[in-house]
């Protein structure tokens, strides 16, 4: 996939009834992005485009990204209750080499003013996206193109991260 116009792309998909969730999500969101690009134009990666998604019904949105990924296989249906835990944010690779990524955000961090819950959603914001310049430096390593670890596998394990609250 080869992205046209700036390399490292970053869309919105808000499936919130909420504006102003939709508002907080897309500030905090936006400035962790332009840090993460700083990052990627240092270290001369790739571009990747970025789908950063919150949606309310968290769960349909992260099989919605699942069934647009070109995973192999039968689809799996995604479940909270089958990592055992309520789950705040999913990765999901949508190209096997990280090129183009959906981000499902539970709201939660973004239903209100409270600085706490702005710290979290700070910093569920920059590990999300983190995960992509990690995926990609991985693929163009050729760890995830060398070392059978699938996609899927890749989507399944160590993306989600569990809602509890501290
Ligand atoms: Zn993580």
């Amino acid at each position: 996939m080869a992205p046209a116009g700036p390399p490292y792309p970053l869309t919105f998909d808000f499936l919130v009834d909420d504006p102003e969730v939709a508002r907080r999500f897309e500030e905090t969101v936006r400035p962790v992005h332009t840090v993460l690009v700083a990052l990627a134009e240092l270290q001369e990666i790739p571009g990747f485009a970025v789908t950063a998604v919150v949606a309310d019904d968290f769960v349909a949105a992260v099989q919605d990204a699942i069934n647009r990924s070109d995973e192999d296989g039968p689809e799996e249906a995604f479940t909270v209750e089958r990592i055992g835990g309520l789950v705040a944010a999913k990765n999901v690779a949508l190209m096997q080499d990280y090129s183009n990524v959906r981000i499902v955000f539970d709201p939660t961090p973004w239903r209100t003013e409270n600085p706490v819950a702005l710290a979290h959603a700070i910093y569920l914001a920059a590990h999300e996206l983190a995960h992509v310049l990690f995926g990609r430096l991985r693929w163009i390593s050729g760890a995830l193109g060398r070392s059978g670890v699938s996609l899927r596998d890749s989507n399944r394990a160590g993306t989600q991260h569990r809602a509890d609250r501290r």
